[in-house]
């Protein structure tokens, strides 16, 4: 890896930061979207100290010695949290172990930054010790500003798990844990638990019929196991079937929708009941803002891959392209629209997670804008939409000190042009995106991205 020159460029970058979060900054006269649903403050104040917010309000005092920025015509949010998406293996001009790396995984969060997101959890797919170390080295300030990186081990039985395409890199980096007995699941969640992991993913999914199916014994056995030591379990499972017997099992965390068939009142019931959170994955592989030409999704895309997508015509599952729907395209949808609104008044906790960088041709930090459009689209109000993006995945996460704007809370936020809750759309105008009190350099992004553009 070449790491040193990363290395003394970022504790360059680290002190610069320390220095810059050391100071009192008040950032006056906005509308504060708090991001836990209550209605925005109007011409609000928040005062941010060591990147940490120590008041927000209408009527604050500002401390003497303060520095003021002015919030005119702009709307706060706290920035997002993304619970779920694959890390480190885009490279745009390829995909796969080759590109594994942790100068490529402080990429991909540096991009979802730049869209205005401070926490990014790859769900399954990070090699462990390797990631372990990221976070110790982001922790320690190793690195420049970036999205914080989390990560949840995998499960699957042997030949099991994701899809081919991220199967294919996950195995050239043993990354999947492969399991078929309880006794061998619980023995492999007791390590992860000396590890220090607070969650693990499980797939219960034979994408029909073609791979190896965890069986309920096991996943019985890594739930029972998990939750004895603290831990969450998050279920890939996309059927009616499956979705019940994860949440009846205990899962904590659904990840993606049924998409072929409409949920039935045994399964709404057992919603009520468990209450799972739920990371719906709507929009992976929705390439219809690059096919319109837009620039906030085009930014962050080399000329190579908006061409390749516009130049696909054919639909195939996750990969981007720009031809007519697929033939069950509508058929879906009437399921998605008949399935979401039920599955959220049941009392399934809706979170942000997109699946980015299962599959090659997606950007990091944009489809999160698209998720929530689609929400808003499917039902939630915006402001639901954004506490789904916000305090609900701090509190899933145990981030205490993320998810909202409030006395006590990290300085992270997004300054918007214009307000999401009239729509939700507006969440894509953003202004500036500060971590921890520190503005995050957007403007150098994209300059890097146009360079690296002009090179091929
Ligand atoms: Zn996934």
């Amino acid at each position: 890896m070449r790491a040193s020159g990363l290395l003394a460029f970022s504790i360059v970058v680290a002190s610069l930061g320390a220095a810059a979060c050391a100071q009192t900054v008040a950032y006056e006269g906005g509308r504060l979207i708090i991001g836990d649903g209550s209605a925005p403050i109007e011409n609000g104040t928040f005062v941010v100290r060591n990147g940490t917010i120590t008041a927000i309000g209408r009527e604050i005092s500002v401390p003497a010695g303060a520095t003021r920025g002015s919030l005119a015509g702009k709307t706060v949010m706290p920035a997002m949290i993304n619970v779920h998406v694959h890390i480190g293996y885009e490279k745009y001009l390829s995909w796969g172990a080759q590109n594994y790396s942790a100068e490529n995984v402080l990429d991909h969060l540096q991009r979802e930054a730049f869209y205005g997101v401070a926490v990014t959890q790859s769900v399954g797919s990070s090699p462990l010790d390797q990631s372990l170390q990221f976070q110790r080295d982001q922790k320690a300030g190793k690195f420049p500003q970036a999205s914080r990186f989390l990560f949840i081990p995998g499960y699957a039985p042997p030949n099991g798990g994701p899809d081919e395409v991220l199967r294919e890199a996950t195995n050239a980096l043993h990354v999947i844990n492969e399991v078929s007995t309880a006794q061998e699941a619980r023995a492999s969640i007791q390590k992860m638990a000396t590890k220090g992991i607070k969650a693990v993913k499980i797939w219960v999914d034979d994408r029909r019929g073609a791979y190896p199916k965890m069986t309920p014994e096991v996943y019985n056995a890594i739930i029972a196991e998990a939750h004895k030591h603290g831990m969450m379990v998050h279920a890939h499972a996309t059927t009616l079937e499956d979705q019940k017997a994860v949440v009846g099992a205990g899962a904590d965390v659904l990840v993606h929708l049924v998409q072929n068939e409409r949920l039935d009142d045994e399964y709404l019931a057992l919603l009520k009941q468990k209450k799972p959170y739920w990371a719906t994955v709507i929009t992976l592989g929705d390439p219809t803002a690059v096919c319109d030409h837009d620039p906030f999704f085009e930014q962050a895309l080399p000329d190579v891959v908006i061409a390749k997508i516009r130049a696909t015509m054919e639909r195939r599952p996750l990969t981007p392209s720009c031809g007519p729907p697929s033939a069950n395209a509508a058929t879906r949808e009437a399921i998605l629209a008949y399935n979401f609104p039920r599955m959220v008044a049941a009392g399934a906790r809706v979170v942000l997670g997109t699946d980015t960088g299962v599959h090659p041709g997606h950007t990091f930090g944009s489809g999160e804008h698209v998720e929530l459009a689609r929400w808003v689209q499917l039902g939630l109000t915006p402001s639901q939409a954004i506490t789904a993006a916000t305090k609900r995945p701090a509190e899933l996460l145990g981030l205490k000190d993320m998810g909202t704007l409030a006395v006590g809370k990290r300085a992270d936020f997004i300054v918007l042009d214009a307000n999401p809750l009239e729509d939700i759309h507006n969440t894509r105008k953003i202004s500036s995106v500060y971590l921890d009190g520190v503005k995050f350099d957007r403007e150098g992004l994209v300059a890097r991205w146009k360079k690296a553009n002009a090179g091929h």
